[in-house]
């Protein structure tokens, strides 16, 4: 059993806390606004919660899991209150502006991402289980303390998410092509569907709407805030896939205005094919 403590009490911290708790952890959470602590003890996520980072005295490891934009003011604002040897790790979707900060700040720190969320927010939306089978990345530099990477793997562990490691960069890199571009793309889909200008054909069309449509276009009806965030803090990545879709986009629509159907199946089926190699 491992003294843990969560601050930011959201969709993240929230699950994370529930799924310890489950595991037998002793949770003690931390947030901004009183009434978020008292739904989140009353929600079982936590044992314990204040709004004040006094209580995460004395404790083996602790989440940070504010928005993006509040990690390193609220790590600021906590770090003083730590026992020397208290693990600290963050949830951040995005590691490169946030790690080298970090672990300046706090010897014992190890960068972490779980690869899991849902299109809500805030402590309401946090349920059991979010980080099963999902990937948890770690991202670890030579300055990393080697315990306190293996203190994060274990409740990685715990948690039954699927380790793995990369590099900040790496991670921005990787993140960009599979969450950053995707939310873009996905409220480009629905940015455009809302500016058809012939009325009842905009009405058909969400009438006539069903599971392909709510595929695509569910993570760019997501959390806007995250998405600001993401493409804030991991801008030259995020550009970098966008002028390659773009790219590619124009090249299938080259194809389509030409009737070049031969090459439009072409390109159709090599996405296909490498769908089925990442989704086997
Ligand atoms: P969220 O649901 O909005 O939760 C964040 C919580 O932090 C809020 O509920 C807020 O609670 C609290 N908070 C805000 N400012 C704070 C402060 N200064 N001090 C302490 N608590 C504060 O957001 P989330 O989706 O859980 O995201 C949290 C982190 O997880 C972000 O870094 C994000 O990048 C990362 N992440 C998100 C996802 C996802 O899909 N959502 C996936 C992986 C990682 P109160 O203000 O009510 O106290």
């Amino acid at each position: 059993m491992l003294r843990i403590g969560i601050v930011g009490l959201g969709l993240i911290g929230g699950s994370l806390g529930i799924d310890l708790r489950a595991k037998g952890h002793y949770v003690v959470g931390v947030s901004r606004r009183a009434e978020t602590c008292e739904r989140a003890i009353a929600k079982g996520a936590v044992d314990w919660g204040s709004t004040d980072p006094k209580v995460l005295s004395a404790l083996d490891l602790v989440f940070l899991c504010p928005p993006i934009g509040s990690v390193l003011s609220v790590a600021l604002d906590i770090v003083p209150h730590l026992s020397k040897d208290t693990v600290l790790t963050d949830v951040a979707s995005v590691k490169e502006e946030i790690v080298p900060a970090l672990e300046k700040l706090w010897p014992q720190y190890v960068g972490g991402h779980p690869m899991a969320g849902t299109a809500e927010a805030g402590i309401e939306a946090a349920r059991s289980q979010l980080f099963v089978n999902a990937p948890y990345v770690l991202t670890p530099t030579l300055h990393t303390d080697s315990e306190a990477i293996d203190r994060v793997a274990q409740i990685i562990n715990d948690l039954e998410a699927k380790l793995l490691y990369a590099t900040p960069a790496d991670h921005d890199r990787a993140v960009a092509w599979i969450s950053h571009l995707p939310v873009i793309v996905s409220a480009t889909l629905l940015l455009a569907n809302a500016q058809e200008v012939d009325e009842p054909i905009r009405t058909l069309s969400q009438r006539l709407a069903s599971s392909g449509f709510y595929d695509t276009s569910r993570v760019g009806g997501g959390n806007p805030e995250l998405g600001r965030m993401m493409a804030e803090y991991n801008r030259a990545a995020l550009r970098h896939c966008l002028i390659q879709y773009r790219a590619t986009l124009d090249h299938l629509l080259r194809q389509i205005e030409q009737e070049d159907w031969e090459g439009l199946q072409a390109n159709l089926s090599a996405a296909q094919n490498y769908r089925q190699t990442i989704y086997p």
